[in-house]
This record gives C-alpha cells, structure tokens and sequence, in this order.
C-alpha cells in the first residue's frame, strides 16, 4: 500500500492540478531519503511543472525552466563557465510512496490527497508526518510518510531510465500484452502466483491488495506454482489483475474508501474488494467465508471453495 491504482489516481489528479506552476521553495525534514543528487534548490527555483506522470508506484513531477533556473539555450545565453551544461528544462522530482506516503496538495481553494489512508486524508498539514514540502507560487505540495520508508530524488530526465527503482521496474500491467504477461511469469516456473505477482521486477505495480483481488477473480489459489497454471488460468489471472486495477482507478483508488480506527492500515475498506480484509465474510460468488492464510511472510485473502489448491 498504496499501489498502482491508487498511485494513478493521485498522479493523474496532481497532473491537472500542478502543471503550470512554479516552484519557489522545497522544505524537508528527513535529509536521509531526500537525495538531491548533483543539484539544489537553486536549479528548481524558478522551474515550471510541465506535467505528473507515474512509473510504477513512483510519482514523476516533470519540470521545466523558470526565469531563475540554470543557464537555459533557448534564451541564448552565454554559457557560464562554471557550472553544468544541463539544461533546467531536464530535470525531475521523483516521488516514492513506499508503504505509508501520501501526497497532498493544498491551496486557498482546493485540496487533492492520495496514498496511505493514515493519518486522515483530511488531516490539517503539515503535521508530524510531513517529511517534504513543495511551495509553488498557488499552493503547497506535501509528502506525508508516517513510517519513513518513502524517498524522493531530484534526477534529469536522461538519466530516469538508469535509475534504480526505474530499471528494475517490470512492466506496467495496465499496458501489457497477455503474452508477454504470460512469459514474464512463465520465467519464475517454481515460484508462488502471489508471490510472483507481486515481484516488481516481473510486473510492476501489484502489491498485496491486488493480488488478492485478481487472483480471487481469476479463482486461482495463491499458493499455486507458475508451472502448475494453464493457458486459461494465466489468462483469467492477466484478466483479474487488469480488471481490479480498473475498478479501483474508476473507484478513486483504496484510499478514497478509507475509515481510520485504531488498527492502522486494517482500518482500510474497499468498497470495491472481493478478498483483501474480508476474512470471514461471505465469498460474492459462492458464499463460502473468505480466509487468510500467511504465506511468503504476506497475508493472502481467498476464497477457500473458488480458489483450490488442486
Ligand atoms: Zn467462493
């Protein structure tokens, strides 16, 4: 948590909202996982927001050169000697939820929020979670991260494919082709479904609420082996990953439906979920009650009649 859907629907909101304006100031408290690279605040001051886009579960803030930015050719300027040859127009601000991010911005008028449901969305910011504070010239932009697993890099946009997070990436499920999904597992052969779904590096973006769901609606265990799925299991898993990541985008993502009690993260509710955290509930298909099962060091949530260990 969050995972793709909800990364996506926080990304696309920011896109809307961000793109056009200027950054004056960057505040942070947690040095440790804010790593400016080769750069300061001197090379973003000034940079407009050209866009937000999400790779995986990372969020990309695209910028472009502001009046104050770096030595820019498109105005002609004479090069100074002493500093890089990169243009301002290059770089990006990359954005790690990891397991309790959260992304919120606010100005006098509106307020976005995304991520990890804890604290409350709707918290007044900043407050003690806020690790980083973005100023724009309408607004601020906080990363919340109540458990200080989450980073954010400032890197040029060249090198965006070098970076680590970004190379190991497996593709993107949403714009994967079925038989490319299907090798990609295929390669794991003795590896656990669940487990193998949530492997970055095989596909990205799934992590414990999708599987869930996907291999619910695929009504494949998740204890299976790669090499014991058939043609028509792997592609009724393809199928139920891709269809609850769309319900969850369409849905608002996880985090819209949150309530918080005093549990954490088993305060989540999904409107929309047929497995995660429905332990004893009804199965929506046979009624069998949902169980969970720890495997791999995760929880699975299945249904114990649709979902057999053949
Ligand atoms: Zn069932």
């Amino acid at each position: 948590m969050p995972e793709l859907p909800e990364v996506t629907v926080i990304t696309n909101q920011l896109n809307k909202k961000l793109k056009g304006l200027e950054i004056k100031s960057i505040e942070y408290d947690w040095p440790k996982k804010f790593h400016w690279g080769e750069f300061s605040i001197k090379d973003l001051k000034g940079a407009k927001v050209s866009g937000v886009e999400r790779r995986g579960k990372i969020v990309i803030i695209r910028l472009v050169s502001g009046s104050v930015g770096k030595w820019d050719s498109r105005k002609n300027q004479k090069k100074p000697t002493n500093q890089p040859t990169y243009k301002p127009t290059d770089l990006s601000i990359l954005i790690h939820l990891k397991l309790t991010g959260q992304l919120i911005y606010q100005d006098k008028k509106t307020r976005i929020a995304g991520g990890h449901p804890l604290p409350p969305l709707n918290k007044p910011v900043p407050n003690s979670t806020t690790r980083v504070t973005i100023t724009f010239d309408r607004g601020k932009l906080y990363f919340n991260d109540m458990r200080k697993f989450g980073w954010v890099k400032i890197i040029e946009d060249k090198k965006l494919e070098e970076e680590d997070y970004i190379k190991k990436l497996g593709p993107d499920p949403l714009k994967m082709k079925f038989d490319e999904f299907r090798e990609r597992l295929k390669a794991k052969r003795q590896g656990r479904i669940k487990k193998t779904l949530m492997d970055q590096s095989v596909v990205g973006g799934i992590g414990n609420i999708y599987s869930d769901e996907g291999l619910w609606r695929a009504k494949v265990h998740p204890k299976r082996s790669i090499i014991s799925l058939n043609e028509a299991e792997m592609k009724a898993i393809y199928n139920g990953v891709r269809e609850s990541f769309k319900i969850a985008i369409e849905k608002g993502g996880s985090s819209a439906n949150a309530y918080v009690d005093s549990g954490g993260e088993k305060g989540l509710y999904l409107s929309f979920g047929k497995a995660y955290h429905m332990t004893g509930k009804p199965c929506a298909r046979c009624k069998t009650p949902i169980v969970q099962e720890k495997m791999d060091g995760r929880s699975a949530h299945f249904c114990p009649n649709c979902q057999r260990l053949k």
